[in-house]
């Protein structure tokens, strides 16, 4: 078993607590937590051991009479892999402790690509992150971009590509973030940062992005424009996404007409937390026109990066060809395997 621990207990590591304790090769050995919060009591609840970030948070929970298994320091000399899902640009003031206790680390998509040197997506370069100390995952938006992309240069092949995203405010259970009635430019000038952090994964790919914010919490929507290798059509570019993995090819005639459609539809499922782990493509939005591929895409930020944590995770400790730990890794999370 391989022994995981989870620092930082918010949108992302909760769900990867979770995912790790639906996989048979792994055991969750506890999570930490800054301060409390009915989020620990649900974790107690649900027999998840609960350790401090440090001594004080420690004290702030034994004055509210919860008594935990010791602070992040205990739980490092207990696992074989950290990982990472303290808030962006945090998670690399951690690094120092995790490497001192001798334990590989996951890190999330809001650190620099310069904090490991390998950013990772499971179907692009699993391979890469053998033996590695430590990983990051890259973000959502990013993510979403190497799955789809990668899968049409499998297929037609990708010369060139143009991403415009239409991001969700901020995350459903963040009461202190906006907008709620504006659409904000993110940032104002051009390029937005995706492109670059794109390139992490896919070197040599011709990227520009541009991004805005819209007042929603559920999902981002992107707008995707790929120069094709090969004259492809229609046809072959679904062909590619459809036979790529993790992704949700959706039409609109069978009801998902927007970002709410895909989420209802997870509800339907009985997804964990209404999870879309997989990439959403809109079939009926793809469309060739000299040579140029465009469709439609979604993102579910919460939970697209879950299966890829867990998969950097096998990636690190080795024993596993890339098949074999997507194949565990989408069983275990109800992801249709291809
Ligand atoms: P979050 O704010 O929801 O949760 C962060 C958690 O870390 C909180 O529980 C907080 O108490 C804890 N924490 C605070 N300081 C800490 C520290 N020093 N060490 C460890 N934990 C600490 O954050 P999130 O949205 O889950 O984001 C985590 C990471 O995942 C970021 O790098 C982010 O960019 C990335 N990410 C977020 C999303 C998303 O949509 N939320 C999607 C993909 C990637």
């Amino acid at each position: 078993m391989i022994r995981v621990g989870v620092n930082g207990y918010g949108t992302i590591g909760r769900r990867v607590a979770d995912a790790v304790r639906k996989q048979k090769d792994m055991e969750l050995v506890g999570v930490t937590a800054g301060h409390p919060h009915y989020k620990y009591a649900v974790a107690d609840g649900k027999g998840i051991p609960i350790y401090a970030l440090d001594m004080k948070s420690l004290e702030a929970f034994n004055k509210e009479g919860y008594s935990l298994r010791g602070t992040l320091n205990d739980l490092l000399q207990r696992v074989d892999v950290v990982v990472d899902g303290a808030p962006e640009d945090i998670g690399a003031a951690n690094k120092a402790a995790y490497s001192q206790a001798g334990v590989k680390a996951v890190f999330q998509g809001g650190e620099e690509h310069g904090l490991t040197g390998t950013s990772f997506v499971a179907q692009c370069n699993f391979e890469q992150a053998a033996k590695k100390q430590a990983v990051r995952v890259v973000s959502c938006n990013t993510t979403g971009l190497c799955r789809t992309i990668g899968a049409v240069d499998k297929g037609p092949g990708v010369t060139r590509a143009r991403a415009v995203l239409a991001r969700r405010a901020t995350d459903p259970d963040d009461v202190k973030k906006g907008p709620i009635d504006a659409v904000v430019l993110d940032p104002t000038t051009l390029p937005s940062h995706h492109g670059p952090d794109v390139q992490t994964v896919l070197p040599g790919l011709e990227i520009v992005t541009m991004a805005f914010k819209v007042p929603t919490t559920h999902m981002h929507l992107h707008s995707v424009i790929l120069s094709l290798k090969q004259k492809g059509s229609k046809e072959d570019v679904v062909k590619a996404l459809e036979r790529a993995p993790r992704m949700n090819m959706v039409e609109g005639r069978a009801g998902f007409k927007s970002t709410a459609n895909v989420m209802d539809w997870a509800r339907e499922k009985g997804r964990d937390r209404n999870d879309v782990y997989e990439t959403t493509v809109w079939k009926d939005s793809v469309t060739v026109v000299d040579g140029e591929a465009y469709f439609f895409m979604g993102v579910h930020q919460e939970a697209i990066v879950v299966p890829e944590n867990i998969d950097a995770v096998r990636a690190m400790v080795g024993g596993y060809t890339r098949e074999e730990s997507m194949k565990l890794t989408d069983e275990s999370l109800g992801i249709e395997h291809r």
